[in-house]
């Protein structure tokens, strides 16, 4: 761990990712966004491009997750969802099941399972991650899906039905969580990977979407999957002891689960900031151009302070998340709920500038010959998954004032 100081001033070598990353959304992202959106199917095609080279690869989001200053992976997903976000969650749904994995498997399974998640240029694979239920969305505690021990010989079976898990039934990985003891709540509860062509593992619906309409959103039917013991992350004895803990009543591992939701938020944060930064643009370009009364529609302060106001918000949205990904890099605690924050606020942000770009471009904005409207469709998603706004308010209302707030 390095301990940079928080400087808002990129380094040689982030801009350098950065300004790559963009030329790649420029050239091939951006392009390709209104088809996929219309075929709402996975853009296999365009995840093989950033495969070949190298955007979409272990070695890319391993390096810069490490990067000393913590805003490598950030800056990489804001310009890649300035491109688009409906592919953009498709080049990187993989690295959020990765980091699932990374934050409870030992380092052998993260050697043997990491490089099956990404594939190879010619061979790409993809992973998923899924924890969500029909009936446990925000309230992680009611996960249904049970993982229950066969001491004979020494496997897990894993039974339910996960939802909305992105890339769900596609994945060659899945990491899945599961409640191993349903009475301790997420207490109880342990991550498994299945591995690829696990019998019992099934893809149910494949839904229809508002927005990111790109990105792969279905069920996963879990049938008596069984599981060899090496599939449990982290392993046996480290999950008895801590269930040992919880049920002696001590510290559980329940705090250090959360502070790992905590330090993904801010890349979560950075591709909604990535798609109000794209609206913004796009409408500030056509307020230039477009002339109603005989001038520029941007000259009239109407028009002209929606504009400051949108790239007011989208750099107070992009602080944010700088801050609380540095302070995660270099093991600030959270203390006031700062991942959260950077998230509710880049979440929200992309939903009310996104909706101001339609605004400003009028009938314009409103069809599909202009992207705005995909925009805020996909912006919409950043309220809602990764912990709702609401689930957001309660965990800063909570950090701030020391109550349990409910
Ligand atoms: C496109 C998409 C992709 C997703 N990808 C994944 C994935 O890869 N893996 C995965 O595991 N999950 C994924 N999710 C699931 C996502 O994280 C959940 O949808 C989200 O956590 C909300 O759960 P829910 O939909 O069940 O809503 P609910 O929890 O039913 O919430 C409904 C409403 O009630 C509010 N609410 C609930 N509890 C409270 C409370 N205590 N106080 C105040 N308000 C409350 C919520 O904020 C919300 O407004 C995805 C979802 C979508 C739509």
């Amino acid at each position: 761990m390095s301990d940079t100081g928080f400087c808002p001033e990129l380094s040689g070598d982030v801009r350098e990712v950065r300004d790559w990353v963009h030329e790649f959304a420029r050239t091939v992202v951006r392009p390709a966004g209104a088809e996929w959106d219309e075929r709402e199917e996975t853009p296999w095609p365009v995840i093989q491009e950033a495969a070949k080279i190298g955007l979409y690869s272990l070695d890319f989001f391993a390096q810069q997750w490490f990067e000393p200053s913590g805003l490598g992976l950030i800056v990489a997903f804001e310009e890649l969802f300035w491109g688009d976000a409906g592919i953009g969650l498709s080049i990187v749904g993989t690295g959020l099941a990765a980091a699932a994995l990374s934050a409870s498997g030992t380092s052998e399974q993260m050697g043997l399972w990491l490089p099956e998640m990404f594939g190879t240029p010619d061979d790409v694979k993809l992973g998923a991650f899924c924890a969500s239920e029909p009936d446990a969305g925000s309230d992680v505690g009611s996960i249904r899906t049970r993982a229950v021990y066969d001491e004979a010989s020494g496997d897990w079976i894993l039974n339910g039905v996960k939802t909305w898990a992105t890339n769900g039934g596609i994945a060659n990985v899945h990491v899945v969580v599961a409640s191993v003891d349903p009475a301790l709540g997420t207490r109880g509860q342990a991550s498994f990977v299945v591995p690829p062509g696990t019998p019992g593992l099934s893809m149910g619906q494949k839904f229809k979407k508002h927005g990111i309409r790109a990105s792969h959103t279905a069920e996963v039917v879990l049938d008596n999957v069984r599981l060899p013991g090496s599939c449990l992350l982290g392993g046996k004895e480290k999950l008895d002891a801590r269930l040992a803990r919880v049920r002696e009543g001590g510290r559980s591992g329940e705090q250090a689960a959360m502070r790992t939701f905590e330090t993904t938020r801010p890349s979560v944060a950075a591709m909604a900031v990535g798609i109000a930064r794209a609206a913004f643009e796009y409408a500030r370009d056509y307020a230039r151009e477009r002339e109603q009364f005989g001038r520029k529609i941007g000259e009239n302060q109407a028009i002209a302070f929606l504009l400051a106001d949108m790239a007011t918000r989208v750099d107070i949205a992009r602080l944010m998340t700088w801050r609380a990904a540095w302070m995660a890099r270099n093991g600030r605690s959270f203390d006031q709920a700062e991942g959260s924050m950077c998230k509710l606020v880049a979440g929200e942000t992309a939903v009310w500038v996104t909706e101001q770009a339609i605004q400003i471009l009028g009938g314009a904005g409103y069809t599909r010959e202009h992207p705005v409207e995909r925009f805020h469709r996909d912006a919409k998603i950043y309220t809602i998954f990764e912990g709702t706004s609401e689930i957001q308010r309660l965990i800063i209302g909570r950090a701030v004032t020391g109550l349990p707030v409910r």
